[in-house]
């Protein structure tokens, strides 16, 4: 009884969905609610590429091309943000796993830490949506997320937090985007399936404005803490 306390006293999520669903934008919102960690594997690995390390040497060239980087090289990195001491109480994971084996990576490591998934979070958005969204992505270096239209910044250009320009990123060009997409088809939305079957998925509609999708994500979290107190 004890262990589980332990285990379930922690907030493991998960954000699961194409790109351009409002994963990022989600997830600024539910880090300004819980002390979570926030591990984005697609920043991890942009900023390795900034770095010039190994890893964004060779993450680069997938990365351009719309593709998902090789599963060797992701799980390290993931895997190991999850130990960081900052992560023991909680961490939010965005962009990651996109694949079944990373899934399954993931599972194992969980279980040899003692730990649990607390829930996965799937933001689901029509592809046609995702192309305006995607187009109109504007982000800060720290990777904080706006829309031109949707969801703009106070000052045009300037991220509210911290003041630096937004940009536009190279791999939003509608024509990486359409692949983006269908590796998303191909090798993530399996993992909808893998998730339901182990009880953890939690359906959101995308679709709706960035604060109902928080809305209804904060009720649903509520109520999984409820019934763990239960
Ligand atoms: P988005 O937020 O639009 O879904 P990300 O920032 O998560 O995009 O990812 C950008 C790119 O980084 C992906 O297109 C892929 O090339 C790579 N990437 C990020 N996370 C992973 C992962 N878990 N597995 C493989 N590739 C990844
Ligand atoms: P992801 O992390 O899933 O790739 P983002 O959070 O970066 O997606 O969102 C993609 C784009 O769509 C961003 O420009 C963001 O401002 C905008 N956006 C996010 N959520 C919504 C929403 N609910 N309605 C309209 N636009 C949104």
């Amino acid at each position: 009884m004890a262990f589980r306390h332990v285990m379930s006293s922690e907030l493991n999520l998960i954000l699961l969905g194409p790109p351009g669903a409002g994963k990022g934008t989600q997830a600024d919102r539910l880090r300004d609610d819980f002390p979570l960690a926030y591990i984005a594997t697609g920043d991890m690995l942009r900023e390795a590429r900034t770095e010039g390390t190994d890893l964004g040497l060779k993450a680069q060239t997938y990365m351009e091309a719309g593709d998902l980087v090789p599963d060797e090289l992701v799980i390290g990195i993931a895997v190991e943000r999850i130990q960081a001491d900052d992560a023991r109480d909680g961490f939010l994971l965005d962009g990651f796993p996109r694949t079944v084996p990373q899934a399954d990576a993931l599972g194992e490591e969980m279980e040899k830490l003692g730990r649990g998934i607390t829930a996965v979070l799937l933001v689901e958005v029509a592809d046609d949506e995702i192309i305006k969204r995607i187009s109109g992505r504007r982000v800060s270096k720290a990777g904080r997320t706006y829309h031109v239209d949707y969801d703009p910044p106070k000052h045009a250009g300037r991220c509210d937090v911290d003041g630096t320009q937004l940009v536009q990123r190279e791999d939003d060009k509608p024509e990486v985007v359409t692949a983006r997409l269908s590796k998303y088809h191909e090798a993530t939305s399996p993992l909808i399936d893998y998730y339901e079957d182990q009880g953890l998925l939690r359906r959101f509609d995308g679709s709706r404005s960035p604060v109902e999708v928080h809305d209804h994500i904060r009720a649903t979290l509520a109520t999984l803490r409820l019934e763990d107190e239960l």
